[in-house]
């Protein structure tokens, strides 16, 4: 006989000097931070110590845009939404949750809508801080 079953076990997490930073940054100025490479120019987000792309560490820290636009999204069915965000006109792409209004329904939504962040009015420096992105309303 196999049973199924899930055990929880409780840890802490060290999210490092770039990942505290950017959790900080939520928590206390509900701004989204990322890192621009010094050496080939790529945008990322969040905040990095060194770049996705060429591996440089030579970066320097920058606000992010708390609007985009809508890349690409999913609805988990009882989960939520997910969506691929792109921050500011040609900015990063930010994996994160999506919040749909009542008033607009998931076969509405296209490519390139605009979205905004929505942040917790209770932060506790945890990524939940930034709740997810709003789709803007009909
Ligand atoms: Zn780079």
């Amino acid at each position: 006989m196999i049973r199924e079953e899930k055990i929880q076990i409780p840890f802490n997490f060290a999210a490092g000097t770039s990942g505290s930073r950017f959790l900080t940054a939520l928590r206390d100025s509900q701004v989204i931070l990322g890192a621009k490479c010094n050496v080939c120019t790529h945008v990322t987000v969040p905040l990095k110590s060194f770049c996705p792309s060429c591996c440089s560490d030579d970066l320097a820290e920058m606000e992010l845009p708390a609007k985009g636009r809508l890349i690409s999204w999913t609805d988990c069915p009882g989960r939520g939404a997910f969506a691929l965000i792109q921050l500011g006109d040609k900015g990063p792409i930010l994996l994160h949750r999506l919040i749909i209004p009542p008033s607009v329904m998931l076969s509405e939504l296209n490519p390139g809508m605009p979205v905004t962040a929505h942040f917790s009015d209770s932060p506790k420096g945890h990524i939940s801080d930034l709740q997810g992105f709003v789709i803007s309303e009909k």
